[in-house]
């Protein structure tokens, strides 16, 4: 993306409104759908989350980037102005997670299976196209 950068950047995206841009300098895993109680409260709806390292997230810009505090284990990063859910990361872990819907480009990322099966919500089915993990 910066021609002039000598790390090439594999990832880019950001929150809607823009208050939060960043790069991802390394391999993005598939991405693992979590139908938990938990997930379905703070997306709405069931959530989408790709694993990386996290020492290869740039923050282009953080200023809308608040974590908040889940449990004493992990936190969630989302923007605070427009409410966009960004980030997941284990409070003592060397990866995190992004959500690939604010990927500019997710076109590399496929989904690579489906989790908490049994928690889903009762409005909609499950795709049994998509591997569970909770099984395997
Ligand atoms: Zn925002």
């Amino acid at each position: 993306m910066n021609a002039q950068s000598d790390t090439k950047t594999d990832y880019c995206g950001g929150c809607h409104c823009g208050a939060v841009r960043y790069e991802i300098n390394g391999p993005v895993n598939d991405t693992v759908m979590c139908h938990c109680n938990l997930c379905r409260k703070l997306h709405g709806h069931v959530s989408s989350y790709a694993r990386f390292n996290r020492h290869d997230l740039v923050l282009i810009r953080d200023d809308g980037l608040r974590w908040y505090r889940l449990s004493e284990k992990t936190d969630r990063g989302f923007c605070k102005e427009c409410g966009t859910g960004l980030f997941w990361r284990p409070v003592r872990a060397d990866h995190m997670a992004v959500t690939p819907g604010t990927l500019d480009d997710s076109a590399n990322i496929k989904t690579g299976g489906q989790i908490f099966c049994a928690d889903k919500g009762d409005y909609y089915p499950i795709d049994p196209a998509i591997r569970d993990l909770d099984q395997s």
